[in-house]
This record gives C-alpha cells, structure tokens and sequence, in this order.
C-alpha cells in the first residue's frame, strides 16, 4: 500500500472517530428497514462504519432545495453499503456523488442511435445511475422503502453501478474467481424467459416485470428482489438465488 493511500485511510479513521453517531441515531435511521433487522449486531456494526466510510468519501446533495437530514444521510448511506457488505466500498470507486430529489424527477435522455440519428427522451424516474456520473435518487422512493413491496430504489441503482463495472451495464457485473459466467448467463436467461412467460399469461411473478426493460434492469431488480424478499426469489429461481448469493457474498436467507 502506498503512502499516499495509508495517509488518506488515517485521515478518515481520524474523521471517523470524530463522527458522533450513537446507537439510538441508527436505530431511528434504518430500524423501520426489514432488511436492517435481519442483520446480526456485529454485522450492523460493520455497516454502521462502512456507511459512515461511503459519507466520507462522496458527496451526498439534495437537488431542488432538498435540504438532506442527518437522519436521512444515514439511512441512504446504510442501505448504500448492504450490496457492498461483503465486498469492500472499493467497489463504488466509480462514482463520487449521490444526489437525491425531493420527488420522482425527470431525466433528459440523449442518444445516438445505431443509424447516426440523436434522439432525446425525457420521463419521470426514481432513479438513475450513469456510467462514472453521479447517481440520482428519489427521496420519496428511500422512505417509502418499509417492506411492504421488494422495491428498493438505493439498492436498484447501485446495482446499476456495479453493474456497470465490467463491459457497461448489460446484467453482467464483474463475477469472481470461481463464478461461472456461461452459467450465470444461462439462469438468468431461464428467469427472464420464466417472468415473460408469467407476465404474459398474466401469472404472479416473483418480481417485477419492470425487470423486462432490459438486462440491466432484470439484474437491478433481482438485486432488489434478492435482499427485501429473498425467499421469494429462492423459491422462484433457486439457480438465480445461488449465483446472488456468490456475487454479493451474502445468503439473506440465512442472516
Ligand atoms: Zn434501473
């Protein structure tokens, strides 16, 4: 490790021990979050500081006069680190800020389509992540988060970066030594033909068909899926569940 590193990892141990943060703080942060309650204390603990971390390494601004309580910087930055738990906050080194809406907003979308031909897009969204660029939330999206549906629009778009963390965001993050990625690719395929088939007969589906938009989006969705209501998607796609569960480093089934 380089000096330079070491110097900055002391600063922010230095910042860290300086940050007043009680139990009773956390608790009023994210004890209403089903997926908080299901971690064991040390394991809460190890999140507390990771999330602590993640506020000292980006930059957390409300957008259109949205003034962020210390209250709400804490909830958003806990569920922030639940993907990266067990991999390390390293794996956010592609963004630097987070902004937050008050509401859902609107994106501008520009692109070049395969013909040469620049199209623009706008429509109400509650979440956003671009390559490299910050990633955008709605604030109404984070407290509406209380268990009663799997939707999760913190962990979605920060899937989305992870995502985006090897060939862009295609549903393929950067699997680990070991992973298969012919069959990761493959059980995910079954389960996204699986929800079409359910959509289309108009079956219950053990997520939501926004999932169908597009690769990237079957995986943000599964990723919340996966950590609000695991053993729906266990029972669903046990293959899926399982190459989650290797990606992430965590079984939520069994925290
Ligand atoms: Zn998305």
């Amino acid at each position: 490790m380089g000096l330079i590193t070491r110097l900055a990892e002391w600063r922010e141990d230095r910042r860290l021990s300086d940050l007043q943060v009680t139990e009773e703080d956390w608790y009023q942060a994210l004890g209403d979050w089903p997926v908080y309650q299901r971690f064991s204390l040390p394991t809460r603990a190890r999140l507390h500081e990771m999330a602590l971390r993640l506020l000292l390494r980006k930059v957390m601004v409300g957008a259109g006069g949205l003034e962020l309580s210390d209250q709400m910087r804490l909830r958003i930055a806990g569920m922030a680190v639940v993907p990266v738990l067990e991999l390390g906050l390293e794996w956010y080194d592609g963004w630097q800020t987070l902004v937050i809406y008050a509401d859902a907003f609107v994106a501008e979308h520009e692109w070049v389509d395969e013909y040469g031909v620049a199209h623009a897009e706008s429509s109400a969204l509650c979440g956003e992540a671009a390559s490299r660029g910050p990633v955008v939330l709605s604030l109404e999206d984070i407290v509406r988060t209380d268990g009663a549906t799997a939707h999760n629009v913190v962990l979605h778009e920060l899937a989305h970066t992870l995502d985006m963390r090897h060939e862009g965001a295609n549903g393929a993050p950067p699997l680990h030594p070991g992973m298969d990625p012919a069959a990761w690719k493959q059980d995910l395929f079954s389960a996204w033909e699986d929800l079409e088939r359910r959509v289309a007969a108009g079956r219950p589906s053990p997520v939501d068909e926004y999932a169908l938009e597009a690769p990237a989006e079957f995986f943000a969705v599964l990723t919340e899926t996966f950590f609000e209501r695991p053993e729906v998607l266990l029972e669903a796609w046990p293959a899926v569940f399982r190459h989650l569960c290797d990606f992430y480093r965590q079984d939520p089934c069994r925290a």
